[in-house]
């Protein structure tokens, strides 16, 4: 078992952005430091880093130079390049490792780890070419998704085939990169798990929550997620089995479909702090970061305790974004906001958490109602 990091210690976190920022400000409170690696100058987590290293992932000297400053390395991005890792592993403890990193990075390695762990996952095949995809959609007949087994996000990188005339503009706008293809889930509601993993092995998990998305992007997401109490525990379950097969240190998120009959079948996971998450920052005494940080440092991982239940609107785009003052002002609100200098269209800006009394969410016809906006 490895000795808790000591307040003061720095904690070397990859990539720039607001999950960065937000386990930076928590590390914080821990007396902790944190030194951001990062493309981008200004980035969110930078502006409230004790260090900073504006340079490529890929840049050697820059990370040898990194590994040498920090105690511990964790990462806010999943796309960090799996060789940042495999260089800085030997040098630094990373949380989690670079394993946990490759599988959340590719859909097919994911949905062959959830298959292999007993996790359920819809009908998928992997598409290598023209006529392997009309040989899958033969396979799992339409409609289906088509995606990029790596790098999308928010939608990005997948289409959704509705008919056989759909196949060629999909094939024409993803293609030539690695492709799968996915059954469309009829879903009842999409709901997400996560959990941390201490470096001994303990692991706690917060209350499943449901998601909404609008344009591929997440809106709101509903704590506790208004789902059976076996559908809870069997979410919760799952990704803790994930986590434990992967020996990680850390946070582990897992997005799934709830189906119609209470099956789930998991869609995709993140070893991060995860969007889904938010609420626990503010409805919880140890929210996600808090957790995360401590996971990370190798301190003791206490139960979430959730004190409230909470709906958390993301503030997406300017016009969203531009109601902060109406946010600010309200006593059961609580208001993030990321310092991102471009309000651009799509882009996440911040979030915002109406905590409710336990038992609210049950209790609504349609908890969508209870949102801060
Ligand atoms: P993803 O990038 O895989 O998280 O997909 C983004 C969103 O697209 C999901 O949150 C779902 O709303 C929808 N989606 C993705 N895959 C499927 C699928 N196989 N069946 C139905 N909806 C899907």
């Amino acid at each position: 078992m490895t000795a808790p990091l000591p307040p003061g210690s720095t904690i070397g976190i990859l990539g720039g952005g607001q999950l960065g920022r937000m386990s930076a400000l928590a590390a914080a409170e821990l007396g902790y430091r944190c030194h951001v690696f990062a493309p981008e100058a200004d980035s969110p987590a930078m502006q409230v880093a004790a260090a900073r290293t504006v340079a490529p992932y890929e840049d050697p000297q820059a990370l040898a130079a990194f590994a040498a400053a920090v105690d511990v390395v964790t990462f806010e991005f999943e796309n960090v390049p799996a060789a940042t890792l495999d260089r800085l592993e030997p040098l630094v403890p990373c949380r989690p490792g670079v394993a946990a990193l490759r599988v959340g990075q590719d859909r097919v390695l994911e949905k062959r780890f959830f298959e292999q762990a007993g996790v359920a996952v819809g009908a998928w095949r992997e598409v290598t070419s023209r006529d392997a995809l009309d040989a899958a959609v033969a396979e799992l007949g339409l409609p289906a998704v088509l995606k990029t087994t790596r790098l999308g996000y928010d939608g990005r990188g997948q289409a959704v085939l509705r008919s056989p005339a759909d196949l060629d503009a999909a094939w024409a706008r993803l293609a030539p990169r690695p492709l799968i293809l996915e059954a469309f889930i009829p879903f009842e509601r999409e709901v997400s798990a996560i959990c941390a993993r201490g470096v001994d092995g303990a692991v706690v998990t917060f209350d499943v929550t449901e998601n909404r998305h609008h344009r591929h992007i997440l809106d709101l997401s509903i704590a506790p997620a208004p789902v059976a109490p076996e559908v809870a525990a069997a979410a919760r379950g799952a990704v803790v089995r994930l986590a434990e097969s992967l020996e990680l240190v850390g946070l582990l998120a897992l997005e799934m479909f709830l189906l119609p009959d209470g099956r789930l079948l998991a869609n995709e996971m993140a070893p991060r702090p995860h969007n889904s998450g938010h609420w626990t920052m503010d409805a919880c005494l140890f929210g996600q970061f808090a957790l995360h940080v401590r996971a990370v440092a190798g301190l003791p991982l206490p139960e979430p305790g959730r004190h409230h239940d909470a709906v958390m609107k993301n503030l997406v785009g300017p016009e969203v974004y531009a109601r902060w003052g109406e946010l600010a002002a309200r006593p059961d609100v609580a208001l993030h906001l990321y310092g991102k200098a471009e309000a651009r269209e799509g882009r996440k800006l911040g979030h915002a958490t109406r905590l409710l009394p336990p038992g609210s969410v049950a209790e609504a016809p349609e908890p969508h109602y209870l949102s801060p906006l």
